[in-house]
């Protein structure tokens, strides 16, 4: 009997024995075709001989420094790296070691910024129903999905929650996806009325929500509305694009696409790409000036933030990343996903719609073509198509459920960015097989 402590008490999952480029390999030699980065995690496959060599060279030279102590070199690069190619008026990087704590540390971040700068009422937070910002207590009061955040409501941050951007599921008939777009972005400044202009510090969203919609971009318009309402207000935008963000959509930043910048961006998964944990809460001169010449000290901060190593990884990372190669190629093979998966679903009676950008795709499954009425959640069908793709050697991301409104079954596919044009025929066909099989 296992003495680990899974997530899902009655899980039994394989053992993943080893990596190579866009395949993992459990003990049993059973090869996985990874379609999905884990969870839009491993953007570099498995074995990049880089990442690996900045993590060994880094552990021969230097494991551990407490940033109470010191700063690395590794963290001074990659602050700047990032800084470099980050949105607008971004200036800094203050490094973690995952993405709810990277939506942890600016949702403090935001709070303490108004306390300094003599605001203290404004504490509340608005997103959106049916998102999800990490499981901290912090990230999870700003998460819109109640049944994850039932047992801990006690414990949370006031949070309020207004409609996604869903244009594929709530459009109203005739409405166009601009008006759409403007009209639920217009709910932010209803709410920001209703709970007092002063008394609201944020507002969160991913520019493209991944695991709980999967890949779902917000329509033309939608950000630059809620920009404006944010500045207008004085309240601070806050974009987690811990999924969305190191170049899965095709640029660096997802919000590039959206023509915004964001006073507050939080990075994760595909920063460290598997290998190691680690996150970034970037944030503007303006936020950062404000805490330094107020108190001059942050007070939120964890023993392992900027471990040298992880902050070697993300170097690394995002040094390919920044090539100028790497990002016009996800964009390329992401256009290649998503002709394949329309060759191969585009016409399936259960599939209701195909989206995303670059390598971050996701297919939602429906009982009605026409209607897009749901299938019933008893089935949890995204669960068996999981199932039988890892049964066939391949990885998808699956998502599902009715709560909150957040109906029907999705699969995300979020694929290395070294897959290639054969393996992305292969993602397809082998995801149509699982999907035929697990509706049959
Ligand atoms: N924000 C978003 C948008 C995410 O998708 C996730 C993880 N799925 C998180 C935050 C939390 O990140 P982590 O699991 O690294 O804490």
């Amino acid at each position: 009997m296992s003495a680990l402590f899974h997530r899902s008490c009655t899980a039994n999952l394989p053992v993943a024995d080893t990596g190579n480029g866009c395949y993992l390999v459990d003990t049993d030699g059973k090869k996985y075709l990874d379609a999905c980065g884990g969870a839009a995690v491993s953007c570099l496959g498995h074995s990049d001989a880089a990442v690996r060599d900045a993590i060994r060279d880094q552990l021969d030279r230097l494991p551990f420094a407490h940033t109470g102590f010191f700063t690395s070199q590794a963290a001074e690069s990659l602050a700047e790296l990032l800084v470099h190619h980050a949105p607008d008026g971004i200036a800094r990087m203050y490094p973690v070691s995952g993405g709810s704590e990277a939506v942890e540390a600016a949702i403090k971040l935001a709070r303490q910024y108004f306390l300094e700068t003599g605001q203290p009422t404004r504490h509340r937070i608005i997103a959106r129903r049916q998102s999800y910002h990490g499981n901290t207590l912090g990230a999870l009061a700003a998460g819109g999905n109640m049944w994850r955040r039932a047992p801990f409501s006690d414990l949370m941050v006031e949070t309020s929650h207004i409609s996604p951007c869903y244009a594929y599921r709530d459009r109203q008939d005739g409405e166009t996806q601009e008006a759409y777009g403007l009209r639920v972005a217009d709910e932010l400044e209803t709410e920001i009325q209703r709970l007092g202009p002063g008394t609201v510090m944020a507002f969160i969203a991913e520019p493209v929500v991944g695991a709980t919609a999967g890949a779902v971009p917000a329509v033309p318009g939608y950000f630059r509305r809620i920009r404006d309402i944010c500045d207008r207000h004085g309240i601070l935008l806050i974009l987690d694009e811990v999924m969305c963000g190191m170049g899965r959509t095709g640029t660096l930043f997802a919000c590039e696409q959206d023509g915004i910048a964001p006073d507050i961006v939080t990075i994760a998964k595909g920063l460290g790409a598997g290998y190691q944990p680690v996150g970034a809460m970037l944030c503007s001169a303006r936020i950062y000036d404000a805490i330094r010449d107020g108190s001059g000290f942050f007070q939120h901060g964890h023993t392992y933030i900027g471990h040298p190593m992880a902050m070697a990884a993300a170097l690394a990372v995002l040094t390919r990343l920044t090539d100028g190669q790497t990002l016009p190629r996800v964009a390329r093979a992401g256009d290649l996903l998503h002709s394949a998966l329309h060759d191969r679903l585009g016409q399936h009676p259960h599939v209701g719609d195909i989206r995303g950008r670059g390598l971050f795709r996701g297919i939602e499954l429906v009982a009605d073509r026409a209607t897009k009425e749901p299938f019933d959640p008893a089935l949890d069908l995204h669960k068996r198509i999981k199932a039988n793709a890892m049964q066939d050697g391949l990885m998808c991301y699956p998502m599902g459920g009715t709560i909150d409104g957040q109906r029907g079954d999705h699969i995300l596919l979020a694929p290395p960015f070294i897959v290639t044009d054969d393996q992305i025929g292969q993602i397809a066909d082998i995801l149509a097989g699982a999907i035929d099989r697990a509706i049959a």
